[in-house]
């Protein structure tokens, strides 16, 4: 027998993990809808797959996904590559600039929720496929945006029940900071280059910020022997400006946050603000999500200049963190009638009426004839209000015998009376 590929899912209302069930899944994707376009964003689906550029250009040389060859890379039939995306932004600013938004009124915010596929190592909370809501706050380079975006990631997290929160906030400053960071870290870890990782090794001359977000042991030992100056304290005047600016905005929104001057984030186009929302029950190094602003990644695909600020939110680690806190997800509404034909005939009857209703009233028919007791079992099982039984007698007298569950009242009704007992109020 065929099985999924390990690191995927299939989603479905009864699968026996939390965090692949589909009104889970729902519960949260409309909560972050509600809360986005509550702010004026508009939903934008772009496509599954790019040209391989988009996203090599977009998350740069030496982010994980292109160091570790974490995309999923295809050959189309014209000879040109695609990768299915490992990351929603950098599609979302190249349909910002093919579209032209740079002439609609500034900043253009956008959100979208789909999967996004990474070859990752498979553990609990990382997967290949997963799934993320996106925002995207594009056009301007204000901190009011980054601050915004802030506090919609926390409204949402908030809404859908989540308490134990914590934002951590950072600046990962402009290139220039960056730039005079690295070169610190690379003097101060070339020395200890033989007890790094592959990868960190891999890293120390293209991008040795990433070093420190590391997950290996060996790496993190070394950083901490040494004692290492945090990005924060390279943060040239405006950076730091911008930084402090975000802060105050928050501090004013009221929302909780912790400077944390370490904080660099996978993806190589972030500038100035970069952050992450953690959970306190699922572990240091599993983000709900996280955010950061790009104002360089447009031009990085060969567009013009398009500042942004957005946030991805891990949908499944969202999932995982429901069920840790216990937030009871809503149940999918059962239906208002079942309908049970006794005998073969009922059964297309059941099927006109249904559909008769179905505009008004969620509406299930038995498939095959059962007895009146087989069927009120059923009916029970599925949550139904009521239980409406099509038979021979029924026929006859041109009604369905109709009970309500609850209190067991049973009464005859032409189809007349059934849909004004279904008529809204
Ligand atoms: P990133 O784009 O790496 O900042 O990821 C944003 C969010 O997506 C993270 O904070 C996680 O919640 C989630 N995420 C990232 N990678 C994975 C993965 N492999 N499996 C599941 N969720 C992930």
């Amino acid at each position: 027998m065929l099985r999924a590929v390990p690191g995927t899912n299939d989603i479905f209302a009864r699968a026996r993990e939390f965090p692949f069930r589909e009104p889970v899944f729902r519960y949260i994707v409309e909560t972050a809808e509600e809360v986005l376009r509550g702010a004026g964003a508009e939903m934008i689906h772009t496509p599954i797959f790019e040209y391989l550029e988009v996203f090599e250009k977009g998350v740069g040389p030496s982010s994980d996904i292109v160091v570790k060859k974490e995309m999923y890379v295809l050959e189309d039939r014209g000879g040109r590559t695609l990768a299915l995306r490992p990351e929603p932004t950098a599609a979302i600013v190249r349909a910002y600039n093919q579209h032209g938004m740079k002439v609609w009124p500034q900043p253009v915010r956008l959100f979208t929720w789909g999967p996004i596929f990474r070859g990752e190592r498979q553990q609990k909370g990382r997967y290949k496929q997963f799934h993320q809501i996106d925002y995207e706050a594009l056009g301007l380079s204000d901190p009011l945006l980054d601050a915004e975006a802030i506090a919609l990631m926390v409204r949402i997290y908030k809404t859908l029940g989540l308490k134990h929160l914590e934002v951590k906030l950072g600046s990962v400053g402009d290139p220039e900071d960056r730039s005079r960071y690295n070169q610190y870290l690379r003097e101060l870890l070339r020395p200890h280059a033989e007890r790094l990782s592959e990868d960190s090794r891999a890293r120390l001359e293209a991008n040795p910020m990433r070093i420190l977000d590391s997950k290996d042991e060996g790496d993190q030992a070394v950083l901490a022997e040494l004692e290492v100056r945090p990005m924060l304290e390279f943060l040239g005047p405006e950076a730091r400006a911008f930084h402090q600016q975000v802060c105050r905005y928050l501090d004013q929104l009221g929302i909780s946050y912790s400077v944390d001057p370490t904080l660099v984030r996978g993806l190589d186009y972030y500038v100035r603000t970069a952050w992450e929302v953690h959970h306190a029950r699922i572990g240091a190094k599993s983000a709900l999500g996280g955010g950061g602003r790009y104002d360089g990644l447009s031009e990085m695909l060969g567009g013009p200049r398009v500042p942004g600020v957005g946030f991805g939110i891990g949908i499944e680690r969202v999932a995982i963190a429901l069920e840790q806190e216990g937030v009871a997800i809503p149940a999918d509404p059962s239906p208002a009638l079942y309908l049970a034909p006794l005998d073969e005939a009922g059964r297309i009857e059941a099927l006109v009426l249904a559909e008769q209703l179905r505009p008004k009233v969620r509406v299930e028919i038995g498939y095959s004839p059962k007895s009146p007791r087989k069927a009120l079992e059923e009916a029970l099982r599925k949550g139904a209000r009521y239980v409406g039984f099509l038979g021979e007698a029924e026929r006859a007298r041109g009604v369905v015998t109709l009970k309500h569950l609850e209190s067991g009242e049973q009464k005859e009704l032409e189809p007349l009376q059934l849909h004004s007992l279904f008529e809204g109020p």
